[in-house]
């Protein structure tokens, strides 16, 4: 399902014109589709109904994708539970309404006072990374009279064939264990008074398109759990962890949700324990978009220069991971945006799409043709994911509004923050006296 459809006012999305969104609500604005949203958690839960796994299998949303409350509640409300990395994810999955029974946390560093918070709200299980993580959380369980629900990230060593940074599942990297160690991970962990033993977590990366290295991954996995259930630690469920990957190049597609998860699914389908996923950019990546406007058009020698009003503050991926995210005009060639009543018909150039940071890496898109006049609105889809949620204020320049549509409805999500806003927290040194 595409985000946005064409109209001769521009982009909608859902029943609502872009054009309306920016007037309203400004630039830059993260616009979210409540309709995109339900509808890739559907593709999940049909993807697991049609192989059978409807009744036990729990989708947790990977919240690090995108916090935003609005989308936690919509997929608490949706029956999801969550997938943290924080003590501060654990208090937003709370706040927005999700089931602490239905949190696992992740993560290699989590601190005692993180471990207490969760153990107190009741979460399902905590994803531990090392031994001494074991030895720690034991610890906290036991000052709390309580046993931690324990599950183990293994790291099956196969290799995802995605970008190096979003790469987790290789002896390499500093997520998870060893696979051939874990084994004696777990005997160690059922000697623990204070933690019960409950599954085993694989997640070898983000951005995958072949299901394949995942399939790979969970044969592993079978035969771990398998050796654990004959030494007389039975696991109850079994977490395949998220990565699948999204639509973000025109000319690159990305399977569906059915067709990655079926080679893995199969694998999985006849067994007792209860199979958990972590979908994070695959649910919201492209449900979201982010709306910018051409701000000052700088040709030059070698290359042309559009300067926007979005920046790597705002969406990170393509200065972090030289990622391509497609970049649309809101409306047909030849019509402006704004009220100019310029109706001149630019011609298509190629362009550097950039944004105002003091950084050479500031730049959204490379090499686009696009027929552009300042003034013009342009979207930057696929932004649902690893967007927001990795803003910051560089620059000191407050961080986006967000909005939700439904239907033909637009809802602020987040209002845009205020410039005193991003120093009010900070104070000078007092006077020194001569
Ligand atoms: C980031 C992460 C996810 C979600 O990954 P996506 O690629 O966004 O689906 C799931 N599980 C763990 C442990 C993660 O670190």
């Amino acid at each position: 399902m595409r985000l946005t459809t064409p109209h001769p006012d521009g982009l909608f999305i859902e029943g609502v014109a872009l054009t309306d969104i920016a007037a309203h609500f400004g630039t830059p604005c993260y616009v979210y589709s409540r309709a995109a949203l339900a509808a890739a958690y559907a593709g999940y839960r049909n993807a697991l109904d049609a192989q059978g796994f409807n009744k036990h299998a729990l989708i947790c949303y990977a919240v690090k994708a995108n916090s935003s409350l609005a989308i936690l509640n919509l997929f608490a409300s949706l029956g999801a539970g969550f997938d943290i990395v924080s003590g501060g994810e654990l208090a937003r999955v709370i706040a927005a309404g999700g089931k602490a029974e239905k949190i696992v946390f992740s993560g290699v560093g989590k601190s005692r006072e993180e471990m207490r918070a969760a153990l107190a709200a009741g979460i399902h299980c905590f994803n531990v990374e090392s031994a001494s993580e074991l030895t720690q959380l034991n610890a906290v369980a036991g000052e709390l009279n309580t046993r931690a629900p324990i599950s183990l990230r293994v790291n099956p060593n196969v290799d995802p064939k995605t970008h190096p940074y979003i790469s987790t599942g290789l002896k390499s990297a500093k997520f998870g264990i060893a696979i051939d160690v874990a084994f004696a991970l777990y005997q160690y962990a059922a000697s623990l008074p204070h933690l019960a033993v409950k599954g085993i977590d694989c997640h070898i990366g983000s951005q995958l398109l072949d299901p394949a290295p995942a399939a790979e991954a969970i044969d592993k996995v079978l035969a771990l759990v398998d050796q654990l259930a004959g030494a007389n630690i039975p696991l109850t469920h079994i977490d395949i962890g998220g990565g699948m990957g999204i639509q973000y190049h025109p000319d690159e597609p990305a399977p569906s949700v059915a067709d990655y998860l079926a080679p893995i699914l199969k694998k999985l389908s006849g067994r007792n324990e209860r199979l958990i996923l972590e979908p994070g950019r695959s649910l919201v990546g492209n449900a979201g978009l982010l709306l910018t406007q051409v701000m000052v058009l700088k040709p030059g020698e070698e290359k042309n220069f559009a300067i926007i009003d979005a920046a790597m503050n705002d969406l990170m991926r393509p200065a972090l991971y030289d990622a391509y995210h497609e970049i649309v005009k809101v409306m047909p060639n030849g019509i402006r945006s704004d009220d100019s009543g310029d109706t001149a018909q630019t011609a298509e150039q190629r362009w550097e799409i950039v944004g105002p940071v003091c950084e050479s890496g500031d730049f959204l898109g490379h090499d686009r043709a696009l027929a552009l006049a300042e003034g013009d609105l342009l979207a930057i889809l696929s932004a649902g994911a690893y967007g927001m949620a990795m803003a910051s204020n560089y620059n000191t320049r407050p961080r986006a509004a967000e909005v939700m549509v439904d239907g033909n409805k637009v809802h602020l999500i987040r209002r845009r923050e205020e410039v005193a806003e991003l120093f009010a927290l900070e104070s000078v040194l007092p006077a020194k006296s001569a």
